[in-house]
């Protein structure tokens, strides 16, 4: 069925992947920081992408229009992933980005992620949010913390044919993650896990489940554990929600009763689990800022061939100042997002600090989506507003962006927090 199938396997078997952070850190990106501006000698600009960074992006480009676009519609309208989509993305490489070769990943670099899920949003978001949380929160999380058994075992299943999900909030416990109640109780050689989740994305195609729970409440949120935890062994989906946007990503209510959970599936340390849930959530956000930017583009680039075409009052729509003003503006916070989004990505890379980076990105990349899509859907009028001509699920699709992985207030807190403390 895919053209595509080969290219992203005949990457990572180039290796040459494996350099692209590599060649990243040599090419000294500059890193626009407050805290502590760095001297290039050779400065680059923020799109200055590696070649292999530029062929993934091709080609997921070229992937979302020819595999993804035809189904986008009925996805949305029916609030189902396609199965044959899911399929598409494991066989082209898509849900095991950064992933090792050794795993059957494809071995990119964090910013050639970051760009697959930005081309995937521009054409859906909702296929964007199932990459962006399987790779950039499942897989990572596991690839960082998971014993070499466990990454064996669950990497290459992820990278290959097995959707994941990365379980945190609860009814009680959405921005105050660690007020989390689900409890995992020491059985010896294995632990029983009781609670629930909320809102847990991919989990109605998911069989791996990375889920943190608490193993000693009275220790607080250092009692918070991650463990790798299979559906088969008890996890009920007990409800899916239906939502406003990105419908057919499924999110979905979690029940665990009584679930066995080996040892060995204890993901990292016993009580560290809040730790890398802070750390996987600060590098995911730059994810969502990269779904975002693509939500922003994808609407902006509907609304942008209309404008040009339609005629009012005897010209294109286009043509009237009141609207290149408003296209002139929303082109250039796409663009500040944008560089927001590629700096962090690349302080990441870089080991420098980036929490207040990716937060700012986020935020600016979740506005940003929301007034371009809210504005395309006002440029095309009435065609705008119904659905076939599909910019009004962009409208729809964007409003994720100012609330998982953290709302726009909790971004705006991590911001000024990191701020004050260089101004005490
Ligand atoms: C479609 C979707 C997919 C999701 N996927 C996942 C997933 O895969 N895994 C997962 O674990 N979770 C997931 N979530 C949960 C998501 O991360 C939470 O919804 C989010 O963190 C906000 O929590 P909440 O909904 O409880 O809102 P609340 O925390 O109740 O926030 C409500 C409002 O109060 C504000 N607020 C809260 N605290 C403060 C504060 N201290 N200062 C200022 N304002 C504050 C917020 O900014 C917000 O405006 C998903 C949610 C949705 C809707």
């Amino acid at each position: 069925m895919l053209r595509f199938t080969q290219r992203l396997p005949q990457l990572a078997a180039r290796a040459s992947l494996a350099n692209v952070a590599r060649q990243a850190a040599k090419r000294n990106y500059a890193a626009l920081t407050y805290s502590s501006p760095t001297a290039h000698e050779a400065p680059t600009s923020l799109q200055a992408f590696t070649e292999e960074e530029l062929m993934l992006k091709e080609t997921v480009a070229r992937f979302a229009r020819e595999v993804v676009q035809p189904k986008v519609q009925e996805m949305d309208e029916a609030e189902v992933m396609d199965k044959s989509i899911i399929n598409a993305m494991f066989d082209n490489g898509l849900m095991g980005l950064e992933t090792p070769g050794e795993y059957g990943g494809a071995e990119c670099s964090f910013t050639a992620a970051i760009l697959a899920v930005e081309e995937l949003a521009k054409i859906d978001p909702s296929i964007s949010a199932l990459c962006d949380i399987h790779n950039t929160l499942t897989n990572t999380v596991i690839r960082k913390y998971a014993s070499p058994e466990l990454k064996e075992k669950y990497l290459t299943r992820l990278a290959t044919d097995t959707v994941g999900s990365f379980c945190i909030s609860e009814a009680g416990a959405g921005s105050d993650a660690f007020a989390l109640q689900t409890r995992a109780e020491d059985k010896g050689d294995h632990y029983i896990l009781n609670g629930g989740k909320m809102w847990i994305s991919n989990s109605g195609e998911a069989d791996i489940f990375v889920i943190f729970a608490n193993v000693d409440p009275s220790k607080g949120y250092k009692g918070i554990t991650a463990f790798i935890v299979e559906k088969e062994w008890g996890v009920e989906i007990a409800k899916k929600e239906k939502k406003l946007g990105i419908r057919s990503s499924s999110t979905c209510v979690l029940n665990f009763d009584d679930v066995r959970i080996p040892k060995e599936n204890v993901l990292g340390k016993v009580g560290d689990g809040y730790k890398y849930a802070i750390d996987s959530l600060n590098e995911g956000r730059i994810g969502i800022a990269a779904q975002m930017i693509g939500c922003a583009q994808g609407a902006y680039d509907i609304a942008l061939p209309y404008m040009m075409e339609r005629k009012q009052f005897g010209q294109a729509i286009g043509t009237f100042q009141a609207m290149q003003h408003q296209f002139a503006e929303v082109a250039v916070e796409i663009e500040a997002a944008k560089l927001l989004t590629y700096n962090a990505a690349r302080l990441k890379e870089e080991n420098k600090p980036f929490v207040m980076e990716a937060a700012m990105a986020k935020w600016l990349a979740a506005k940003v989506a929301e007034k371009a899509s809210s504005y395309a859907v006002e440029w095309m009028g009435g065609n705008g507003f119904v659905r076939e001509t599909g910019v009004e699920k962009f409208y729809r699709d964007a409003k994720i962006g100012s609330i998982y992985e953290g709302t726009n207030n909790i971004q705006l807190q991590t911001i000024a927090k990191i701020i004050s403390t260089k101004y005490k």
